[in-house]
């Protein structure tokens, strides 16, 4: 007999709902949720309602083809639509407007600033704060960054949050709000 014998476990298909059994150590792997490959096969092609991104009504898509990533638009007039959006059309879409701060919905870089593609999938991506300042102020002027009044990185607001400054001036802010490094180590010193 083998040291290691591994009983087998009681499944329910998820699509017949028949009871079977199946080896323990596929289970752990994720295997075990349909009885069989007609089982999977037939769950794989259940049609799913999906709201397109682009034109906002229903269509019917199914999960086999949301495998590779989900299924956003209805139909390629639609998906060809989301690419020519401008980056400030696509940065309206991803803003919340709240009475004071405006947080970024989209993408986060570790840093907490929101992230946004230059011109879409696979292109190099932009902060959106900075975007945010060009898009109502203009251009930022060389040497300058965007800084926050709020202290609230992911916000946009660049009507009453945003400001520009100088490296200087970044790191006074920084200082000036505790988040300098060396300010970090001295404090994490003190409470040791
Ligand atoms: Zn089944
Ligand atoms: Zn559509
Ligand atoms: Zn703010």
């Amino acid at each position: 007999m083998r040291q290691n014998y591994d009983p087998p476990v009681v499944c329910v298909c998820q699509f017949c709902q028949k009871s079977f059994t199946f080896p323990a150590c596929w289970v752990r792997r994720g295997g075990g949720k349909f009885c069989s490959y007609d089982c999977k096969y037939a769950a794989d092609r259940i049609e799913i309602s999906v709201v397109c991104e682009m034109c906002q009504t229903s269509f019917m898509t199914i999960p086999a083809y949301q495998r590779k990533g989900p299924v956003r638009f209805c139909s390629r007039a639609c998906y060809d639509q989301s690419r020519a959006l401008s980056l400030e059309a696509r940065f309206w879409q991803k803003v919340l407007k709240t009475e004071k701060c405006w947080p970024w919905q989209g993408g986060y870089h570790k840093s907490g600033y929101g992230l946004i593609l230059s011109k879409g999938k696979g292109t190099p991506k932009l902060l959106a704060h900075r975007v945010a300042w060009e898009i109502g102020c203009g251009p930022i002027p060389e040497g300058f960054h965007v800084l926050h009044h709020c202290d609230n990185p992911p916000c946009v607001n660049y009507e009453e949050c945003l400001f520009l400054g100088t490296t200087a001036d970044n790191n006074a802010d920084m200082i000036a709000k505790g988040r300098a490094y060396w300010q970090k180590q001295r404090a994490l010193l003190r409470a040791s």
